[in-house]
């Protein structure tokens, strides 16, 4: 007779939503493992690289209202883990100041009552040095935003997890799963079964639930990681609180371009186009040539007088996105104890830790802390293509 290890919960997927799911889990006492396909840590998912965006700027309230208590979660694991996450920089978010999306961006911070400066054409320069804001366009300052230290992060969550009793195995590929009251899944090394099963698998999502007759609508896309030189050093650096900006709309582009102040390379400021080139995960290494990067060429060259518009370095990463961009946070459509996080169509590391806390209420069947109507498979419904 074959023994299997058995566990309350198996998360699938080491990235920041997965750590933080499992490191729920294993706080509320469940014996949690958390699956890994690559060895820990590595760059071939969403949550690498040293720097992430975080704000509570945004167009919708929900999620402006979910960040509220994604901060404080944030600060509650920094102080437990005795290391620093976060650095308060402020976002400077730019658009056309009679565009939908830059008057709700305003009006989500005012209505939320979240901490903002409004700049104008004539003081602008006074307080964002360095930068040409166009014609046309408002500027706001959401001063609670800053930047978030993402390897860092995802490090601390996966050893805070360990340290309360937390498995991971680390190079073990799910290769099935199996639903039923008790779900087995099966990984290159062993088989193990759980009462529930959680899937953040970021851009390996769809592969994962062809296994579970699921067909959800979400679109890999490769990000070019761009970082820009400075012209004088420092100009735009993490140190002179320059800040994290968005810029809605803009001539050259259709998607956000975003950028960080100058931190992780000595003169290298991180800009980025909001999206790229669709990609399957395991093939994302074949070149493919980026409008992307004329773009930004323009946008800096126009609006970034102190930075050499040719980038310095290019990282890659990955976005899955769905069709209206808003997270994927439900239950299996069929298999109340298998829960999906995905989609989180290139923003949500930030809410990492309230994402863990909404997957580990799923899944334990409690009410969740908010309301899951924007993130539910429901809305996809003509979209699915299930063989249930
Ligand atoms: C360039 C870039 C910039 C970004 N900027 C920001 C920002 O400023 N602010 C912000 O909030 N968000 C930002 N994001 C988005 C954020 O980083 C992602 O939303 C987040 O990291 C997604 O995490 P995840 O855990 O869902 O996915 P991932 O990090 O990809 O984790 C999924 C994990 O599952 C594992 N896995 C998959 N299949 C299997 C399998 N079969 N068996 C075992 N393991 C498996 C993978 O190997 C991977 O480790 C950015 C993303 C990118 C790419």
């Amino acid at each position: 007779m074959s023994t299997f290890e058995c566990y309350d919960y198996i998360v699938i997927g080491a990235g920041i939503q997965g750590s933080f799911t499992s490191y729920q889990l294993v706080k509320r006492k469940r014996k949690t493992l958390l699956l890994e396909q690559f060895t820990l840590p590595h760059t071939r998912g969403s949550s690498h690289g040293q720097t992430r965006i975080i704000r509570k700027a945004y167009e919708e309230d929900f999620y402006t209202q979910m960040m509220g208590e994604s901060y404080e979660l944030w600060a509650e694991m920094e102080r437990e883990a005795g290391v620093k996450l976060y650095r308060r920089t402020g976002l400077l978010v730019m658009g056309p100041e009679n565009s939908r999306r830059y008057r709700d961006f305003k009006s989500t911070l005012e209505k939320n009552k979240i901490s903002m400066v409004v700049l104008t054409s004539d003081n602008f320069n006074q307080h964002i040095p360095n930068v040409i804001l166009a014609d046309g366009d408002g500027a706001l300052v959401d001063t609670t935003a800053g930047v978030l230290y993402a390897d860092r992060a995802l490090k601390v969550a996966q050893e805070q997890f360990q340290k309360l009793g937390g498995v991971i195995k680390d190079q073990e590929k799910v290769t099935d799963i199996k639903p039923g009251l008790t779900v087995t899944v099966s990984t290159s090394e062993g088989v193990y079964q759980a009462k529930g099963l959680v899937i953040t698998a970021g851009p390996w999502t769809s592969k994962l639930l062809a296994n579970i007759d699921l067909h959800l609508p979400l679109e890999v896309v490769r990000i070019n990681v761009c970082y820009w030189k400075e012209k004088i050093p420092e100009s735009y650096h993490v140190k002179k609180r320059f800040p994290c900006f968005i810029l809605t709309e803009g001539e050259e582009a259709k998607e956000d371009i975003y950028g960080l102040p100058s931190n992780e390379y000595p003169d290298l400021m991180k800009i980025c186009y909001h999206d790229g080139s669709e990609t399957d995960p395991d093939q994302r290494d074949k070149k493919t040539e980026g409008a992307d990067i004329d773009i930004l060429r323009c946008y800096i060259a126009r609006s970034f007088p102190g930075l050499i518009p040719e980038p310095a370095v290019i990282e890659s990463c990955l976005y899955t996105k769905t069709p209206d961009r808003h997270f994927v946070l439900d239950r299996h459509p069929a298999y109340g104890n298998i829960v999906i996080g995905a989609g989180f169509s290139g923003h949500g590391f930030k809410f990492g830790p309230v994402i863990g806390k909404l997957l580990c209420e799923l899944i334990l069947g409690e009410v969740p802390s908010y309301d899951l109507a924007p993130f539910q498979i429901s809305r996809f419904q003509t979209n699915i293509k299930s063989s249930l």
